[in-house]
């Protein structure tokens, strides 16, 4: 029995190679296209290339954390030991929940990175489908004996170490990046990279966790100050370095990077887990993608509050936890599915609640809040928004208007019963109904929280652990 027992768990959680035996030390990166539509797909690898030392964990080679919607796998190519593992997301996976995907093809350049092998791998991409079990959806081989493999020495812009507390193996080596960002506008860059870093590490659990960090910034210079805007095509082209652009799936505020062969190469110029790309714009607007990166407006008033969001869903795959708000993506979250996110649940289980030892048992689950004000005054304040930008009123206006709607929002909050609970409160994950959130506030529900509620801070806290521990 006990012998039958110690298989199945080799069987659950097999053995994982020591690092040294199958890793040169270094990073191996493989880029690819990723094209297709809402129904099929295709990835053609573009090629492979040498990066600087690994700089991810050397122990926790295969991800404690079940997050992503991709996730790559690293195979010895003869065992078929899993040697790495970790979970990701795509700009063509949210591409694919859009509109236009039903009806036309597009592509995207990506790339996955993991320790540089000393023998012949396996390469895997999977997928969850729509009950969140893994599908693959590519497969190929890696021999370092016969690829050919891109060594030339990057290049690409200027580190500068903003802080570091030890080893990038044992740290989480953040990398800032700044888009937009002419010569004469490099002075601001700096200034924004401390500005955005302090912001940051002054909300829990970052703050707690600083030591775990270290802090570098890739300084590179684009042709010209500013960010493209897709929604305004007729304004002259920035040709910004990241192809960084405004407008992303038809929103005005959803900013992505596109040119990932350039972001890959000067953010591997220093050691780096997680990238920033700062938008040297003013006007509100970000994104953030698990494992790719998180932008944001890094010179618009609420700067730090969207460096803050946009890194909570790219360091640590944290969900949206707001609704209101006009998204792009159709068909997320569907009914009947329990996310796979650790932040927002469709609670078919109350017992099974995945944040449950935080609920005080005297909180009623789902736990009341007076929503149906909430969802009045937040309608009512996306409509004049919307109608704001439209005509193209300037961005103190629509600031304006948010500071108003934000004391709206005070007054409710400050009224709502089980504030400062841990429950399961409806509206999350851009459904009203349905879905449900841990607290009342956090920093991934709304611009006026202060802090992020207790099951996104552990779910940072995990993250910094699979790294730094
Ligand atoms: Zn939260």
């Amino acid at each position: 029995m006990i012998l039958l027992l110690s298989i199945l768990l080799t069987l659950v959680h097999p053995a994982v190679p020591d690092f040294h035996a199958w890793a040169t030390g270094r990073t191996l990166r493989m880029d690819f296209n990723h094209g297709g539509n809402a129904h099929q797909e295709r990835v053609m690898v573009s090629g492979f290339r040498r990066e600087g030392a690994w700089a991810g964990s050397r122990t926790q080679l295969v991800s404690p954390l079940d997050s992503g919607v991709c996730r790559v796998t690293v195979r010895d190519a003869k065992s078929r030991a899993i040697l790495y593992r970790r979970g990701y997301a795509t700009i063509f996976d949210e591409w694919k929940t859009t509109a236009p995907a039903r009806l036309t093809f597009r592509e995207f350049h990506e790339s996955v990175r993991f320790p540089e092998p000393r023998g012949a791998i396996e390469i895997e991409l999977d997928r969850r489908d729509a009950t969140n079990a893994y599908a693959s959806f590519f497969k190929t081989t890696f021999d370092p004996g016969q690829a050919r493999v891109d060594d030339r020495p990057l290049t690409e812009g200027t580190v500068r170490c903003v802080f570091r507390n030890g080893e990038p193996s044992r740290k989480v080596d953040l990398v800032l990046v700044g888009d937009g960002y002419a010569n004469d506008d490099l002075p601001a860059f700096r200034d924004h990279v401390l500005r955005l870093t302090e912001a940051l590490f002054a909300v829990e659990p970052y703050r707690s966790r600083r030591r775990d960090f270290n802090v570098w910034a890739v300084e590179v210079a684009s042709p010209r100050t500013g960010i493209d805007d897709r929604l305004r095509p007729k304004r002259p082209r920035r040709n910004n370095v990241f192809g960084s652009k405004a407008g992303t799936f038809g929103l005005a505020r959803y900013v992505l990077a596109f040119n990932n062969l350039a972001l890959r190469e000067a953010a591997a110029r220093a050691p780096c887990d997680v990238t920033v790309v700062l938008l040297n714009t003013k006007r509100y607007g970000g994104g953030g993608i698990y494992n790719l990166y998180s932008t944001c407006a890094a010179a618009s008033d609420s700067a730090a509050y969207l460096l803050i969001h946009e890194f909570g869903h790219n360091f640590a795959a944290l969900a949206d936890e707001y609704y209101t708000s006009r998204v792009a993506y159709q068909n997320v979250n569907p009914p009947g599915v329990e996310p796979w996110e650790a932040n927002i649940t469709a609670l078919h289980d109350k017992e099974q609640l995945k944040w449950r030892d935080l609920v005080t048992p005297d909180t009623v689950l789902p736990t009341p809040w007076n929503q149906e004000r909430f969802d009045f005054v937040s309608n009512r304040y996306q409509a004049t928004r919307q109608n704001l930008r439209a005509a193209g009123r300037p961005e103190a206006e629509l600031a304006e208007l948010a500071a108003r709607h934000a004391r709206e929002v005070d007054t409710l909050f400050a009224n709502a019963p089980h504030q400062n609970v841990v429950g399961a409160f409806s509206g999350a994950g851009y459904r009203a109904k349905g879905l449900y959130r841990p607290a009342l506030d956090c920093i991934m529900f709304s611009r006026r929280a202060k802090t992020f509620c207790p099951v996104c801070a552990r779910a940072i806290s995990q993250v910094i652990d699979s790294y730094a521990k």
